[in-house]
């Protein structure tokens, strides 16, 4: 996956293991996913792991997404993720979307005692 992509999905990954649900694991909970506009909030943590996964460019894409963007980048790491584990990893692994339009909100639904964060 290239960094980019791979900074958004780490993003959503650490806000799943923060989720501090009652419920063992938050398997399926919504509550941790975020709306355009928290997800736009918290850019600078997502520049921040844009970075240190060794990207270089300035303010474009990544580093200032926007709305459509998001939802382009959220489809292209979907296809990352079933090239590389296959169709059926990807109910499991990839970030989704919940809600109708216009208050989408993208999470990851997997049990977070499943996502270890390894950071150099
Ligand atoms: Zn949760």
């Amino acid at each position: 996956m290239i960094p980019s992509r791979l900074a958004l999905y780490a993003f959503f990954a650490g806000r799943k293991l923060a989720c501090r649900q009652v419920r063992a694991g938050c398997a399926g909970c919504m509550e941790c996913y975020l709306d355009y506009e928290h997800i736009s909030a918290a850019q600078a943590d997502i520049t921040d792991l844009y970075k240190r996964l060794g990207g270089t460019t300035g303010a474009k894409g990544i580093c200032a997404l926007e709305k459509e963007e998001l939802r382009s980048y959220v489809s292209k790491i979907r296809q990352d993720i079933a090239r590389a584990f296959g169709a059926t990893a990807v109910q499991q692994l990839a970030i989704t979307a919940t809600g109708e339009k216009p208050d989408t909100r993208y999470g990851i639904g997997l049990d977070r005692e499943k996502i270890k964060l390894i950071q150099r």
